[in-house]
């Protein structure tokens, strides 16, 4: 059995014909995993009991005659900030190096009730902030299509299993393009989801009116089959939307002809050659297919990386006071007065980056600052969603890069860090609007690096945007 290339359909397939069984796919694709990671360094734990527990469940589930679930028996990788029930979640952190949570997040329950199988956690960036992964406490991922770059982030693990085919998907976050971002770079399919779409009750909190959970996988049918699963109200996220979830996957019927996509020109001048041409090539793929292209203009793009940078840093700051060393696992010692053991604590468990982010969140909260940035970001935020709303009025959709360049060398950006922030601006007006978006890949440059194109629709369409992307998969775009 070759695990790398299973698709969704091929393991349920496999299962209900009696090909083999789901505790066959779990210990091959552990045993794959694990001799694969030194490579890349995408996985921070296995879960081999929870998997195969999970895996007897779905077996016994066939052996009497049940539905197994629409994931039965598919290997899944899932993103260290999403909490996972008696297995350690560390967020890419040393403070939470320790930390095993004591309930399964939403999406995690509803992945098993389904018949998925946890294989393990993977590596982000800490707090899942960076667009490299080199944030994370634990070291960096290597991207599998080329070792010495980067495979982007926060994601950067769940993007690089898939991509290695240790996993079939996985699960990220997406804040400012932390699924979509690292999709490209690894030249899988990744995709965020309206904002409620997919509750994040389990997800540690980032950035709250920003924070997403969605799924990769090799394929844009995996990545919807994967979104019907997890989607949904809950009551235990009163911000998860309470409209009904289609069936993706029953909408992937190839008929894109008459649809009408708009392309944002202040998206395209800033792109390095090879990806503009990539991105050109694609909508001609798309033009072939019978959508009608036209020029569009999202205005205040200009003002994205600030308003995200502010707004982000400002509820991060927020989010993150819970690790104070009383609640969750690290706590410095030596230290002499409560203070001092806040301080010693967060001095030394938070990294470079979250450390950053608090400052500057804090700050732009504080009296006298706060309507200067904070007030102001907000007010730029609903120009920002208003654009794209405008833009909905005349096309069904809109495509544009996922990032200005394709995956870049480790240790290239790190110690600029306004250079990483600037590499979010495709991805952060989506996420600031809370549309559903995702990166389709959309082939490689000379050097064989991949590049995804991007399709962003209206709030609770991903119908639309799977169905675009899935006839565009099928033309040949991804190649
Ligand atoms: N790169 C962006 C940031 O650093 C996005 C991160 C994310 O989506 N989690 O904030």
């Amino acid at each position: 059995m070759d695990v790398a290339s299973l698709t969704v359909e091929q393991v349920r397939a496999g299962l209900l014909a009696r090909r083999f069984r789901a505790a066959e796919v779990t210990a091959e694709a552990l045993r794959f995993a694990e001799a694969e990671n030194g490579k890349t360094n995408a996985y921070l734990r296995f879960s081999p009991e929870r998997a195969l527990a999970s895996a007897k469940r779905v077996d016994d589930a066939i052996a009497r005659g049940e539905e197994p679930g629409a994931l039965a028996g598919v290997p899944v990788a899932v993103k260290d900030v999403i909490l996972t029930e008696g297995l350690t979640t560390t967020c890419g952190s040393r403070l939470l190096e320790h930390y095993v949570p004591p309930y399964d997040a939403t999406a995690i329950q509803r992945l098993e009730q389904a018949g998925g199988i946890i294989i393990g956690k993977t590596n982000c960036d800490e707090f899942a902030m960076g667009s490299s992964n080199e944030n994370s406490a634990f070291g960096p991922v290597r991207n599998p299509v080329a070792p010495d770059r980067v495979p982007g982030g926060s994601s950067g693990g769940s993007a690089a299993a898939v991509a290695q085919g240790t996993a079939v998907v996985a699960l990220g976050s997406d804040t400012g393009g932390s699924i979509r971002q690292p999709a490209s770079f690894c030249g899988v399919v990744g995709v965020t989801p309206t904002y409620g779409r997919v509750s994040r009750y389990g997800l540690t909190a980032f950035a709250s009116s920003l924070d997403h959970i969605g799924p990769f996988g090799k394929s844009v049918r995996d990545a919807a089959t994967v979104l019907r699963v997890i989607a949904g109200r809950d009551a235990a996220d009163s911000t998860s939307a309470d409209a009904p979830v289609p069936d993706y996957t029953a909408a992937l019927d190839g008929q894109v002809k008459g649809r009408k996509l708009g392309l944002p020109r202040e998206y395209l001048k800033d792109l390095t050659s090879e990806s503009g041409d990539l991105i050109a090539r694609g909508v001609d793929v798309l033009k072939k297919l019978g959508c009608v292209v036209r020029d569009i203009s999202l205005p205040s793009t200009d003002y994205a990386v600030a308003t995200y940078y502010i707004i982000c840093t400002a509820e991060a700051s927020s989010n993150l006071a819970r690790f104070d060393g009383v609640r969750y696992t690290f706590r410095s010692g030596n230290s002499d007065t409560l203070a001092d053991m806040y301080r010693n604590t967060r001095g030394s468990g938070f990294g470079a980056e979250c450390k950053r982010r608090i400052m500057l969140g804090t700050y732009v909260l504080s009296a006298g600052y706060y309507d200067a940035y904070y007030l102001k970001a907000q007010k730029v935020r609903a120009l920002i969603a208003r654009d794209f709303a405008r833009a909905f009025e005349q096309v069904d959709a809109v495509i544009a890069p996922v990032s200005p360049f394709p995956a870049f060398r480790l240790g290239e950006k790190v110690d600029d860090p306004l250079a990483m922030y600037l590499s979010d601006i495709y991805t952060i007006t989506g996420s600031l609007a809370g549309i559903p978006c995702m990166s389709v890949p959309c082939g490689r440059t000379a050097a064989g690096l991949p590049v995804g194109m991007q399709i962003l629709t209206r709030h609770f369409d991903e119908t639309t945007m799977f169905r675009l992307a899935d006839a565009f998969e099928k033309a040949g775009g991804s190649a």
